[in-house]
């Protein structure tokens, strides 16, 4: 594990020294893997530079795409009777792969139409191909992850290389989770094949038996539904039967409800105290409720610890891996695993770091908070006119502080981050911050904009981050809260307050990409100031509290 600064150059310099143990350690390939699609595009950058060099190796260099950002027929489905790119691939693939791997970096999509065959499948065929697969954490760590099935199929020795890897903790959640949703199972119910429509129905009554115990909207339980997985599995069993009798298949509502009630009855297998159980009913007023039910991973170490394991070598890196056993605990890195916190190259003079402890950004004292806010954005704006990314918990507190300072200081230029944000619009948000520019950019923490952008010199001068990044306080957390606590012993530090600080430290990081970047950044909450909190902090830092 590997913590070093942003901006210093962590993904050229994991690379390139797997790279040169290719040939000694005689591994087969280098996997890549990434949270986000902008990781892969710097990893693909940073393959590029080792490509150029005057003595490049001859590499092969592939980048895996979501099917649904590949499909050039999202239209139609994947098999030959639909899609004219499934028709014959498997005569065309030859030829398609000759070319593909003529290409020392695999851009498939020309290759792919050229030759007629699908990009997205012809990229998992070139998996076997390449030296370097840069992909999702999902291609690897998975349930049915190719990358890792690949791998143990061939007996492949594979490196392994997770980029920011803190947020393999939310995405290992998400992967060896499951939900399903009654609204779905009533719909896809009435258009189900005849055949099927029994099964479907005795799911739907095992369900509503769970109703009967529950007293409020959420509740979470220590145990998997027991009868309820015996009428899924059976449900599942009269699916792939009718599958077998009907191979055109299922209409698509149906179909992803069965891959859902697969999923769901693969993590019931594996569920232990690792794990929740819980049902959130829409509207416990109403007669005819309808729930979702969630087999919720908590830790999903368990699961990643031997994906880590299976590999030759293993390296995850981030700006902000702390504390350390907080990463150890969640990811199951093995006892023996190698530390290293990297120094940071930037001092402590480039960065002027204030605790605005004046302010409190509780939800209680939010309206309170919101004039003061304004009028420490104006002063610091008037003080060092530039670019400034102002950080808060909720769109609703953004928008609220956004208005005040609109109304109060209308000569200050302001670009708001919106819900559900696009690429495009992303972009065009990201590109208000010019070198000459002048004005303040409004943002969720652990949004979009959180973290993985790169606004070097004056294109970001400072940030205000208004909030201490906790997770809201709702049911879900505060269960998950409780199980961190029976398991690790602190439940508040493992749900809260370690992932909000480092969203914090996230977005601050934004500010100094390099070693000419002067920047401020302004810790807006009087519990900045307490110890534990300030502890998770970078120790370059030099952080002082400010008057206003
Ligand atoms: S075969 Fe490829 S192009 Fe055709 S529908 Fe499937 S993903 Fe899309």
């Amino acid at each position: 594990m590997a913590q070093a600064p942003t901006g210093i150059g962590k993904t050229v310099g994991t690379l390139f020294p797997m790279l040169k143990a290719l040939a000694p350690q005689q591994l087969d390939k280098v996997f890549f893997l990434t949270a986000k699609t902008p990781g892969r595009k710097l990893a693909l950058d940073a393959a590029q530079v080792i490509l150029d060099s005057a003595d490049a190796p001859p590499l092969r260099v592939l980048e895996m795409i979501a099917r649904d950002k590949a499909c050039e027929h999202p239209d139609k489905a994947c098999h030959g009777e639909s899609c004219p790119l499934a028709l014959g691939f498997y005569d065309r693939l030859p030829a398609a792969r000759q070319a593909a791997s003529q290409l020392s970096l695999l851009a498939l999509r020309e290759v792919a139409l050229q030759h007629d065959v699908c990009p997205y499948y012809l990229s998992q065929e070139m998996a076997r191909w390449a030296d370097v697969v840069v992909a999702d954490y999902n291609y690897y760590f998975d349930f049915s992850a190719l990358l890792f099935g690949l791998a143990q199929a061939n007996n492949w020795k594979v490196a392994v290389l997770v980029d920011e890897a803190h947020n393999l903790v939310e995405r290992g959640r998400q992967m060896y989770s499951a939900s399903l949703d009654q609204a779905t199972l009533n719909s896809v119910r009435k258009t189900a094949p005849e055949p099927l429509k029994r099964s479907l129905q005795r799911v739907n009554r095992e369900w509503n038996a769970l109703h009967d115990q529950q007293l409020s909207p959420y509740q979470a339980y220590d145990k998997a539904p027991e009868k309820l997985l015996q009428a899924l599995s059976l449900c599942c069993a009269s699916i792939g039967d009718y599958l077998n009798d009907h191979p055109q298949g299922l209409d698509s509502g149906l179909q992803n409800f069965y891959f859902d009630m697969l999923q769901f009855g693969r993590v019931a297998e594996l569920f232990d105290e690792h794990f929740l159980f819980d049902i959130s009913k829409r509207d416990l007023e109403r007669k005819r409720n309808l729930s979702q039910l969630c087999l919720r991973n908590v830790v999903p170490a368990a699961f990643i610890r031997p994906r880590l394991t299976a590999a030759r070598s293993a390296v995850l890196f981030s700006a902000t891996l702390s504390p350390r056993h907080y990463y150890a605990d969640l990811l199951g890195t093995p006892a023996n695993t190698v530390w290293i916190d990297v120094e940071s190259p930037f001092s402590a003079e480039q960065l002027q770091v204030h605790i605005v402890s004046q302010i409190s950004t509780r939800f209680v004292h939010r309206q309170a908070s919101l004039e003061p806010i304004v009028e420490l954005i104006a002063k610091q704006f008037t003080q060092r006119p530039g670019n400034y990314l102002a950080f808060f918990s909720s769109f609703d507190y953004l928008q609220q502080v956004a208005q005040l300072l609109a109304e109060r200081h209308p000569h200050i230029t302001l670009w708001s981050q919106s819900r559900g944000m696009g690429e495009r619009p992303r972009q065009a948000f990201l590109d208000q911050f010019t070198v000459h520019g002048q004005g303040v950019g409004f943002a969720v923490l652990g949004g979009a904009f959180g973290e993985g952008i790169d606004l070097p010199g004056a294109r970001l001068i400072g940030a205000f981050i208004a909030t201490l990044g906790l997770a809201q306080l709702n049911p879900v957390n505060e269960q998950m809260k409780q199980r961190m606590a029976a398991i690790f012993g602190a439940g508040y530090d493992y749900t809260y307050l370690f992932p909000g600080v480092q969203k914090v430290v996230q977005a601050a990081g934004r500010v100094i990409r390099t070693q000419q970047d002067q920047g401020v950044v302004m810790l807006i909450d009087d519990r900045f100031g307490e110890s534990k909190v300030k502890q998770l902090l970078p120790r370059w830092w030099s952080i002082k509290s400010a008057l206003f």
